[in-house]
């Protein structure tokens, strides 16, 4: 199954893709999970990422559709995956159009979760004082004035990904303020309605 996860900052995309994986056995594919580790790891690509990660901005077109590229070709990949936070405007969701259709391979599904924008930045703040809580440390954009870029961009480059699936007539809404557990229920129906 190959699927993808759209929705802004905090709408809960990491925690469904988790859940996806488990429960279809196909790796999570999240861009900002692979550029913090090249950022960690002082990788070019990490150099080139930092700043811009840490103010909320986006990284440069080429340089995930890269990472995504490159990523595609693992064997863990062939079966399956979940993009989360990818891709996150036109030109990345084209770029993945070309990919995808030169490896014969189709998405099986895109799902967005709706969230009312007012209550992201409380989320963020949560799971920021969370992960305090559990002994880890808190992502650089994880603050109130990242948080603010990070949505402005969203819904300037972001939301026309949605429109762009919308048009092709594969996207699946679905109510990402509802609990956890419903949220995945809802993912799971829309996901079963398109087989
Ligand atoms: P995320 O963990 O998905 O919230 O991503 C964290 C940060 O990584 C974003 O704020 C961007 O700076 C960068 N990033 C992750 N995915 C992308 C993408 N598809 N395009 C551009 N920048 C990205």
């Amino acid at each position: 199954m190959r699927l993808i996860l759209l929705g802004p900052p905090g709408a809960g995309k990491g925690t469904q893709a988790e859940r996806l994986m488990k429960k279809h056995g196909i790796p999570q594919l999240s861009t900002g999970d692979m550029l913090r580790a090249a950022v960690k790891a002082g990788t070019p690509v990490g150099l080139k990422a930092k700043a811009l990660m840490d103010a909320g901005s986006l990284v440069p077109d080429d340089v995930v559709v890269g990472i995504i590229a490159d990523r595609l070709n693992e064997d863990d990949a062939h079966n399956g995956f979940i993009l989360d936070g990818f891709p996150r405007t036109v030109a990345q969701a084209e770029a993945l159009d070309k990919m995808l259709a030169q490896k014969d391979m189709a998405l099986d599904g895109i799902v967005e979760l709706k969230v009312d924008e007012t209550a992201l930045l409380a989320r963020i703040e949560k799971r920021a004082r969370e992960t305090v809580a559990a002994g880890g440390t808190v992502r650089a954009d994880d603050n109130a004035e990242a948080f603010k870029k990070r949505l402005q961009d969203y819904r300037a480059m972001t939301a026309p990904v949605s429109a762009y699936y919308a048009s092709h007539g594969a996207l699946k809404a679905v109510d990402g303020m509802a609990a956890i557990d419903s949220v995945s229920q809802a993912i799971d129906e829309a996901l079963s309605a398109k087989a």
